[in-house]
């Protein structure tokens, strides 16, 4: 089997590791967004007592902050450095109920069938080759009834605008290459991989960012950066 994997990417996010709990630095985005989507993972899923796998989890930012919500939480990445970042700060932090692998989501669905409550997939999709391989995983990896969360990019000239020409050129929030848009993914794409695995979609938000404020808010429009929750049926 070949790996569904972008040696490029890994090497990217392997080489800022070392910056990822940095809030000011290209990961302040992810740290932006965090307590939205902890916040709405946990409202629909209720985290506590669950085991939850956190796939493409990188230097752990949403891993740990389930792991405090007193999830069972185990994050997956492919990429060396960022894990190695994500173990020390759970280490440092006190943070137990936490583990780390470096595991394909296909390698470990095959070894972990329906072992997870919760699955989460976030802003990872859109940095793989084969991003239905994936939700494929997510849904041999969820029980059923349990829950599997995406979030990535839309695809649509506004999100090009955005996500791209806005987030990389003029305000020079994330690194120039950061994200391509050819793998940015419509929401009725990622709706369809889903039901073809089985998955049935509950719920979506979009991700608003405010320059001025320089804020994110959840909202209905899903036009540039969203989330969307399935469940597998019971
Ligand atoms: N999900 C985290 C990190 C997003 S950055 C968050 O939202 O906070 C994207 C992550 O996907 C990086 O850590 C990168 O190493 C990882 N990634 C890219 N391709 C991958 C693959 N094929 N398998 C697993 N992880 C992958």
């Amino acid at each position: 089997m070949q790996a569904n994997v972008d040696a490029q990417e890994l090497a990217k996010f392997s080489e800022q590791a070392h910056r990822w709990w940095d809030p000011e630095s290209e990961f302040r985005p992810l740290h932006q967004i965090n307590p939205l989507r902890l916040d709405w993972i946990d409202e629909i899923a209720n985290l506590r007592g669950k085991t939850v796998l956190d796939i493409g989890c990188g230097g752990g930012i949403l891993s740990e902050s389930m792991a405090r919500r007193a999830a069972q939480v185990t994050g997956i990445d492919l990429a060396t450095k960022p894990l190695g970042v994500a173990r020390l700060h759970a280490l440092e932090a006190g943070v137990s109920n936490l583990e780390y692998r470096e595991i394909a989501a296909e390698a470990l669905a095959a070894e972990r069938p329906a072992a997870y409550d919760v699955v989460t997939c976030m802003e990872m999709l859109e940095h793989v080759p084969t991003p239905a391989s994936i939700v494929q995983a997510c849904s041999r990896l969820v029980r059923p009834g349990g829950w599997v969360f995406f979030s990535t990019l839309n695809r649509n000239a506004k999100a090009f605008a955005l996500a791209i020409v806005g987030a990389e050129y003029l305000l020079r929030m994330l690194p120039r290459g950061t994200h391509e848009y050819a793998r940015f993914i419509r929401p009725s794409e990622l709706a369809r991989w889903a039901r073809d695995q089985g998955l049935v979609v509950q719920s979506s938000r979009g991700m608003e960012y405010n320059p001025l404020a320089q804020r994110y808010r959840l909202s209905s429009d899903t036009g540039v950066n969203y989330l969307v929750a399935c469940r597998k049926p019971g």
